[in-house]
C-alpha cells in the first residue's frame, strides 16, 4: 500500500518538476500588462489557449482580462529616459560675461555683419565672426584693430586691412 507513491515522489526533484512542465499554465504567474493599472504587473494565468496565456488576472488589482504583453516601447523607453535622466546633466548656463550683457543690451543682434579682416567696422556695430560667434564693437585699436565683445569674451580682431 502506498509503495508506488513513494517511490514515485522520491525520484521527483524540484528540477524534475521545473523541467516538466511550462512554466507558463494555468494558475502560474506571468509578468502582463494590466489593461487597468497601466503598468506590467504580475498575474496569474486563468485560461490558457495553445500554449499561450489567453486570460489572466491582475494581482494587484484584481481585474481579469486578456493576456498582453507590454507594448515594447514602453518598458524600453521608460528604462532609457530613467537611465539618462540620472547621468544628463542639465544645460549649464551660458558663460556670458557681464561685458557681453553691457555690449548687446538694447542691441539687435538678428543681423549682424559678417566679419572680415579687410572690412572697416564702427564701434556699436553687431558683427558676426565665423570662430567666435556674434559680437559687438567695443572701441578702436591702433593699428587697425577693433576690441569685440563676443559671448565669451573681449577679442581683438584687424580691421580694415584693405
Ligand atoms: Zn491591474
Amino acid at each position: 500500500m502506498g509503495e508506488e507513491e513513494t517511490e514515485v515522489e522520491r525520484h521527483k526533484t524540484l528540477s524534475d518538476y521545473q523541467k516538466n512542465g511550462p512554466k507558463v499554465r494555468v494558475g502560474a504567474d506571468i509578468d502582463a500588462w494590466c489593461t487597468k493599472c497601466r503598468m506590467v504587473l504580475s498575474h496569474t494565468i486563468m485560461v490558457m489557449d495553445a500554449g499561450e496565456p489567453l486570460k489572466v488576472q491582475c494581482n494587484t488589482c484584481g481585474s481579469q482580462h486578456k493576456y498582453r504583453q507590454a507594448p515594447t516601447s514602453y518598458s524600453r523607453k521608460r528604462s532609457v529616459d530613467k537611465k539618462s535622466s540620472g547621468t544628463w546633466a542639465p544645460t549649464p548656463p551660458p558663460k556670458a560675461s557681464k561685458a557681453w550683457y553691457e555690449a548687446t543690451s538694447g542691441k539687435d543682434l538678428s543681423n549682424p555683419i559678417a566679419y572680415h579682416p579687410k572690412t572697416t567696422y564702427e564701434v556699436g556695430q553687431v558683427i558676426m565672426h565665423g570662430k567666435f560667434g556674434t559680437g559687438v564693437v567695443m572701441g578702436e585699436k591702433e593699428g587697425g584693430k577693433i576690441i569685440v565683445v563676443f559671448e565669451d569674451g573681449t577679442r581683438v580682431l584687424v580691421h580694415a586691412r584693405a
